[in-house]
């Protein structure tokens, strides 16, 4: 079985259609695929269907957008009931955030000398109910401002650029109860990546554990090397978290994060589900 449980789709900041996602999934040889776009379930409904038609399985996923202080973390929520009305309440309130911050990072962009605006941005979100700063990328890229995704983060609108707007994010804990709430698992994603391992630290994922009933950590991710791999899964093993692995796909969003490149265990997906099933949940 080959189970990849982080992908993302142009519902948010992938690149492929759901169709496209699920259709790409099968012909990989994928068996189970975690759908898990950024604050957003708009995709699952249709990727479900979609899976039905070749025979694959997707799992209700989500990529929610949290902090620790101020550093941002992200958070996979499985198999949580789409309808639980606190979850959605808060997934809202961060779609808004992401939007609100759109226009002053356009106001940015103008007076560093690169014209875009709000419209522009929205042109390439097209139908994602979550807007995103690849969006922005995407935008910049069409002006001709940088060449792609890639260069617009590593010189424009990353956390320590000129361009760079923070937007609201839950705070990592309440985020977990959220999904646990609504009978989901909880798996940090990729929590050593991007700076973020000076806050993911071996103390504070034990005092988190005991405080939320945590669920898993992503332990094969692109972000991580070989070491950091072998660290988070001794770490996984000592605190009884699951791991799970993915590869985080974009489509053309973000290279280096092809279709199936890590995957999770038949064991850390079985105990997952149970998880999910003991919560009332529905994957
Ligand atoms: P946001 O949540 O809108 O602030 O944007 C963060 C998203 O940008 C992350 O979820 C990543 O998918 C994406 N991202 C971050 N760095 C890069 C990069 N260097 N190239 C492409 N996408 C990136
Ligand atoms: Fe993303
Ligand atoms: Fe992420
Ligand atoms: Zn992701």
């Amino acid at each position: 079985m080959r189970i990849d449980l982080h992908l993302h789709s142009a519902v948010s900041d992938g690149t492929d259609s759901v169709e496209q996602l699920v259709r790409k999934a099968h012909s990989q040889g994928l068996d189970v695929i975690g759908l898990c776009d950024h604050d957003t379930f708009d995709g699952i409904e249709q990727a479900k269907a979609a899976a039905d038609k070749v025979g694959i399985e997707v799992i209700c996923g989500i990529e929610i957008s949290c902090a620790v202080g101020d550093t941002s973390i992200h958070l996979l929520g499985y198999g949580c009931d789409r309808s639980n009305q606190k979850l959605n309440a808060e997934l809202a309130h961060i779609r808004e955030s992401r939007l609100n911050r759109i226009p002053k990072m356009c106001a940015k962009l103008t007076d560093l000398g690169m014209p875009i605006t709000f419209a522009e941005v929205l042109a390439q979100a097209d139908q994602a109910g979550s807007v995103g700063r690849p969006h922005v990328a995407d935008a910049l890229v069409a002006a001709g401002y940088v060449a792609n995704r890639k260069e617009a983060f590593d010189n424009l609108i990353s956390a320590d650029n000129l361009a760079y707007v923070p937007r609201y994010a839950t705070e990592l804990a309440v985020a977990i109860d959220l999904v646990h709430q609504a009978g989901g698992a909880a798996v940090i994603a990729h929590p050593w990546a991007r700076g973020a391992d000076q806050v993911i630290t071996a103390e504070y994922l034990a005092t988190l554990l005991h405080q939320t009933q945590l669920d898993g950590i992503e332990v094969d991710h692109q972000e991580h090397n070989e070491i950091q791999r072998t660290q988070l899964r001794e770490l996984a093993n000592s605190l009884g978290l699951i791991t799970t692995g993915a590869s985080d796909y974009h489509g053309l969003g973000k290279t280096d994060h092809e279709m199936g490149c890590n995957t999770t265990s038949l064991t850390d997906y079985s105990k997952l589900m149970e998880r999910i099933t003991a919560r009332g949940g529905v994957s």
